[in-house]
């Protein structure tokens, strides 16, 4: 008995020892200039979670480039909660398991954006998206983007990464110009009516939008 007891109170007190120390260091608004947050039919909100020691000016300056690219769907993003969160060095980067723990322990607003230091999944990308038929296995990181710090035209990366979580889709169109080409660069910026039409329907089913106000 004194043995089982002492296993229990192992088990515990490994649960605990094993809890990383996550907090949020700064919590502010991100107002988005009124050039993105025109008048749209459908309005998203999203978290901000800056885990990679990013600036702010760099993550404001990459979000309002993708609210301003996602505005030809009628998305409008008026605004976004900016956390800088402060992480023990092994939890910086995208990695699953450790993402996953984070995402756990201090669940988040969805849609939310993890701006990261880099990643130790493999293949190594600069950004993922984690939409719901991705995340059966990892339910906490669903409707979750992850970029990493030094991602080339982090604003397109972003808008293309949340069209994916929006659509629930990881479908690409290589269709020069359209913003989900395989290949995020400045040029591929448009997406199609049958895009924005599923980016609207699947995130309003999925609770990602709600119907715009003014
Ligand atoms: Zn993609």
């Amino acid at each position: 008995m004194p043995a089982l007891l002492a296993a229990l109170a192992c088990i515990y007190c490994d649960a605990i020892a094993a809890t990383p120390d996550f907090r949020v260091e700064d919590r502010s608004t991100l107002r988005m200039p009124s050039t993105a947050a025109t008048n749209g039919q459908h309005t998203l909100t999203l978290t901000l979670a800056n885990i990679g020691g990013w600036n702010d000016t760099g993550i404001t300056a990459a979000v309002t480039t993708a609210a301003g690219i996602l505005a030809q769907c009628g998305l409008r993003l008026a605004e976004a909660e900016l956390l800088r969160i402060r992480v023990p060095a092994s939890h910086r980067d995208f990695d699953t398991p450790r993402s996953l723990e984070l995402a756990r322990a201090l669940p988040l607003r969805k849609p939310a954006i993890y701006f990261a230091a880099g990643t130790r999944q493999r293949p190594a990308f600069d950004a993922e998206a984690i939409g719901r038929g991705n995340s059966r296995t990892r339910p906490e990181l669903a409707d979750t983007v992850w970029i990493i710090h030094g991602a080339r035209d982090p604003g397109i990366v972003i808008a293309h990464e949340l069209a994916h979580v929006l659509m629930d889709s990881g479908e690409h169109d290589n269709t020069p110009g359209n913003l989900m080409a395989e290949e995020t660069t400045p040029d591929n910026t448009r997406l199609t009516p049958a895009q924005c039409a599923r980016i609207t329907a699947t995130g309003t089913r999925n609770g990602l939008l709600q119907a715009g106000v003014d």
